[in-house]
């Protein structure tokens, strides 16, 4: 399922995704790895559990709401992980 898609990485605010673009409708839109396993609807977040944002094992992934994300993510930046508060991963 994923090896159809041209993978690349990209650098984000605070970390590295791995994205593909597709063309829907005739339009081009950017698609996260990690959303596209983890299924994440609009509205959540996909959140790398380990906080290695090119872990998109499915283990290692959870959707969750912003807020909760933002917490996390807060809570993270506390014990100084390597995962900064951004507003994707
Ligand atoms: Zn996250």
């Amino acid at each position: 399922m994923l090896s159809k898609y041209a993978w690349r990485a990209v650098r984000s605010k605070v970390c590295w995704y791995a994205v593909t673009t597709v063309e829907i409708g005739g339009r081009r839109k950017t698609i996260k790895m990690n959303r596209l396993i983890a299924n994440t609807q609009s509205g959540l977040q996909c959140h790398h559990k380990n906080g290695n944002s090119l872990d998109n094992r499915r283990i290692n992934l959870e959707n969750l709401y912003r807020l909760e994300h933002d917490m996390l993510h807060i809570m993270y930046r506390h014990a100084k992980m390597n995962h900064g508060l951004d507003k994707t991963g």
